[in-house]
């Protein structure tokens, strides 16, 4: 203050005592006012570099001034200073904010009040078809082309979620997208977007899980209750009292092998997959199976079937016995039920130079058409539907041994040619392989 006081001064003085020097008082007064003018004009060209640096508020460039001028800088600075740490914050919040909702596995669209894409995460711009860069500013309606969509937004019936198709792998197999809308704010939107196909699928898998098993359930059960009510209302001859009997037997022992196989199931899905702490030997397992092949052959066919095994590797395997028994016994069992009476069957382990081992069991049945092979795994899924049920089959062997094989982090593979006959191998890891410890 001191310091602007006596600039003024002293450029007033200057002003007098040029003008009294110049003249006479008139232009001393005059001479004092130049100078009080002179003050004010450099003052005001100071007061303009202040507020120049103001308006853009850059606390690193702040002028370099003098007295008061120097003062209100400095704490104009400050509070710029403090003002752009606080920005910094918020934008670094905001970064964190966004990111999180990038990395989101469920789809987040920002609409404005126009129904315009302000902001956009990579997810829903794959479930709905969009840029998220280029088509930032564009109106949802017009990118997101589905009737429903347009009916929704028109009727702005947002208590609700619509399901519309995405982009899927392939034109033909559009994805399920399920989305929502939630108002918020002055008329702005929220677009909630999740992919629900697998959920779908896993939805329609299940709706004919439990259709198949109450199909293969009320068959047997049909026939059990029919024959209950013969026997019930009905005098039998002793002989048709023994045949019926024998057929009720036999469907009872279908239902309970269905039962067995929904359990075998429900245990391999429920439970983690096999360590590698227990080791069987692999000729064990092929001598048991075999056996089993053998006593089915008897009651089956008629010549048995010629059941042989290979010549193997003494080699020991990681996993789950019991599981290894099913899957091994299902493919023997399949081969002794399709294959005609008297034919061959061969079954054996053997290693690939690669490390892996391979059961393998082929048959001189009636063979497999191509078209079958892809879904011969699926559950409840048969070729020969009269010889599966007339031998005792469920529709699942395959399927437990496709799931017993991933467990142990293995493949299952068919090969097979019509009329002559079928090969199916499972594959097991070299990380569960080792050789027999007396071999
Ligand atoms: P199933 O209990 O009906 O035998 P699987 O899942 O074990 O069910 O087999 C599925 C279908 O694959 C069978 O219904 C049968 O038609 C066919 N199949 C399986 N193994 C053989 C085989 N060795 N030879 C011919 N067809 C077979």
């Amino acid at each position: 203050m001191i310091r602007r006081a006596s600039e003024l001064l002293l450029l007033v003085s200057l002003g007098a005592l040029w003008g009294w020097y110049a003249d006479s008082t008139l232009w001393a007064v005059f001479g004092a006012l130049l100078g009080s003018l002179i003050w004010s004009l450099l003052d005001h060209l100071r007061a303009r570099r202040l507020l120049d640096w103001l308006n853009k508020a850059e606390a690193s460039r702040a002028p370099e001034m003098s007295g008061v001028w120097r003062e209100l800088t400095e704490r104009n600075r400050k509070i710029i200073k403090k003002l752009e740490k606080k920005a910094q914050n918020s934008d670094a919040r905001l970064e964190e904010f966004l990111a999180a909702i990038q990395s989101s596995p469920n789809g987040v669209v920002l609409l404005d009040a126009a129904g315009r894409i302000e902001w956009s995460n990579l997810t829903a711009a794959a479930h709905l078809g969009f840029d998220p860069q280029r088509d930032l500013g564009q109106s949802v309606r017009h990118l997101v082309r589905a009737p429903v969509f347009a009916s929704y937004l028109a009727h702005a019936d947002f208590g609700r979620e619509i399901q519309i198709d995405g982009p899927g792998p392939r034109p033909s197999q559009p994805s399920q997208i399920s989305l929502q809308i939630h108002p918020y704010g002055k008329k702005r939107k929220l677009m909630l977007t999740r992919d629900v196909t697998a959920l779908q699928w896993a939805e329609a898998m299940r709706r004919d899980f439990v259709a198949n098993v109450s199909h293969e359930i009320r068959t047997p059960l049909t026939v059990l209750s029919g024959f209950v009510e013969t026997l019930q209302t009905i005098e039998l001859e002793e002989a048709d009292r023994v045949r019926y009997l024998a057929l009720m037997s036999q469907q009872a022992q279908r239902m309970q092998t269905l039962v067995s196989d929904l359990l075998t199931f429900s245990r391999l899905e429920g439970s983690p997959p096999p360590g590698l702490g227990q080791w069987t030997d692999s000729e064990e397992l092929l001598a048991q199976v075999l056996q089993e092949a053998q006593g089915l052959s008897q009651v089956l066919a008629q010549p048995v079937h010629d059941i042989r095994a290979v010549a193997a590797p003494a080699i020991w395997i990681a996993g789950a016995k019991t599981e290894l028994l099913s899957a091994l016994s299902n493919l023997l069992s399949n081969a002794v039920r399709y294959t005609p009476g008297g034919g061959q069957i061969v079954a054996g382990w053997r290693l690939r130079p690669d490390g892996w081992a391979e059961f393998f069991v082929t048959d001189t049945g009636p063979g497999i058409s191509s078209e079958h092979l892809p879904r011969l795994t699926e559950r409840f899924y048969r070729v020969d539907r009269s010889r599966s049920r007339e031998t005792g089959g469920t529709g699942l062997g395959l399927a437990i041994v496709k799931h017993v094989a991933q467990r142990h982090g293995g493949l299952i593979d068919v090969q097979s040619v019509l009329g002559q006959g079928s090969t199916f191998v499972i594959s097991l890891p070299p990380t569960r392989v080792r050789p027999h410890p007396l071999a």
